[in-house]
């Protein structure tokens, strides 16, 4: 790489580090972010339909406790110098964050990449934070709304193993 271009990469690491210190100092609670997902889910039928693309974008970046990740090497990086995990889990993560960002940019779906991080208090009355990586798709404007569902499913159903959410997100795509 030259050296300005590695140069600006380390601001750039710099800058999104920062972000997370930020979060991670002062994370949302769960609450927070299943209301907000609501409002997105509520949507979910126009965003299909390619009416609400731009507006369900700016909503998505909207998520409390949401960092939009300019690519995967930064998300290793954030994942395993910031918030702690351990390489091998974090490997497994990308690898399946991957597979839903490949299928969706193959269909054009404009994939983005986001680490969400929340607090909940659990049973014994500890504060207990929890960090996940997850894609976010826009709809090109004026696709055809079966057409835009089956190629959403079809991201979201791209990893072998799926996730609580992954699975969550296809029964509603199906229904
Ligand atoms: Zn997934």
């Amino acid at each position: 790489m030259p050296e300005s271009q590695e140069q600006s990469r380390e601001i750039q690491k710099e800058i999104l580090f920062e972000e997370i210190d930020s979060l991670i100092s002062n994370p949302p609670r769960i609450e927070e972010v299943i209301e907000h997902e609501k409002r997105l889910q509520a949507e979910q039928e126009e965003f299909l339909a390619g009416k609400k693309t731009e507006h369900q974008e700016r909503l998505t970046a909207k998520t409390p406790g949401s960092i939009r990740i300019p690519d995967f090497d930064l998300l290793y990086l954030a994942l395993v110098e910031k918030i702690g995990m351990p390489e091998d889990v974090v490997a497994d993560l990308i690898e399946h964050e991957k597979a839903h960002y490949d299928q969706a940019k193959k269909h054009g779906l404009r994939p983005k990449i986001y680490l969400n991080r929340y607090q909940f208090v659990d049973e014994e009355g500890n504060n207990v934070s929890v960090t996940t990586p997850y894609i976010a798709v826009s709809i090109p404007e004026g696709m055809e709304k079966e057409e835009a569902r089956k190629l959403v499913e079809e991201s979201v159903d791209a990893p072998q193993e799926k996730s609580t959410s992954d699975t969550e997100l296809l029964k509603r795509l199906q229904n």
